[in-house]
């Protein structure tokens, strides 16, 4: 059996001290593109969409998807709502199979927001699955949450080890100069701020932005305790800009596997090269046969 929960996964990882990443799903394309990335690399992963993704694709859809995923995996994954912000959105995903959810109420107040992780833990610890939470507040636009610039708070260390203590999550989303939709290289992480994080907090801890951090930035992030980071924008780019190459080509092509192929082609290798960075690359503990 390939599907476990983030928390398995990410003990794992903490044994190991990489980082599994956490892909977000587009559309039929990307989803086949992770699994391939990750059975090519020997690599765990969280098989990851928004509320954003599943309005585009369906929930019936994308459970139906991803039962399939976890049958062809060689590898073991998890099954992760990304940006869940309603206990609607976290129980529907419950329901259809996902083995880990992320409650966001970092928009919230502090209380508030211990409030609402804390009612998820209730809920998803007593059918087994994982959460993750975020505190403090990520730059950037990712599903349903947008933080503006001059918006953004950074996670303290003190706050964080509270809300771990009150909410019982497995894992802790921060915002230490990580941003949503971010090229490779363009963000700066405060390393110091998240050693300090990682010191205080008893639990893995989560980057979202991770597009926008080169190999040097991964590399000394999973050092400070980073277990999972999430993989949206460079997913998005590799695809989209090779659909745009292959039109721009051949201006008289109307057969869409002739533009859809190469550009899923172009994710495994965006996606090989991400687990690579996040030292996740023969990591499987499936010995070959085992899915
Ligand atoms: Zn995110």
């Amino acid at each position: 059996m390939s599907l476990m929960t983030s928390a398995e996964i990410y003990r794992h990882a903490e044994e190991g001290r990489y980082a599994v990443p956490g892909f977000d799903s587009y559309c039929l394309e990307v989803v086949q593109a992770q699994l391939r990335a990750a059975n090519a690399e020997a690599a765990p992963f969280l098989l990851q969409v928004t509320p954003k993704g599943l309005r585009h694709i369906g929930m019936p859809y994308f459970a139906a998807l991803a039962r399939v995923v976890v049958e062809e995996s060689r590898v073991p994954l998890g099954l992760h709502l990304d940006h869940g912000t309603t206990l609607e959105e976290i129980v529907s995903s419950i329901r259809h199979g996902f083995s880990s959810v992320m409650i966001d109420g970092s928009m919230l107040g502090f209380e508030a927001n211990v409030a609402l992780s804390r009612k998820v833990v209730e809920i998803a610890h007593a059918v087994g699955v994982s959460v993750e939470a975020e505190l403090g507040r990520v730059l950037g636009k990712e599903s349903d949450v947008e933080v503006r610039s001059g918006e953004e708070t950074m996670t303290d260390p003190q706050a964080a080890e509270r809300f771990v203590l009150e909410t019982g999550i497995d894992s802790l989303a921060v915002s230490v100069g990580n941003v949503h939709g971010f090229r490779r290289g363009q963000a700066a992480i405060d390393f110091q701020r998240l050693e300090a994080i990682h010191r205080a907090v008893p639990v893995p801890l989560v980057l979202h932005g991770g597009s926008g951090l080169g190999a040097e930035a991964l590399e000394r992030v999973r050092q400070l305790g980073v277990r999972k980071v999430n993989i949206g924008t460079a997913i998005k780019r590799a695809f989209t800009e090779s659909l745009r190459r292959s039109c721009r080509d051949n201006p008289t092509e109307i057969d869409p596997r002739r533009v859809l192929g190469p550009a899923r082609e172009a994710v495994v290798e965006e996606l090989k090269a991400v687990i690579r960075m996040l030292g996740a690359a023969g990591r499987s503990w499936l010995g070959a046969g085992a899915a």
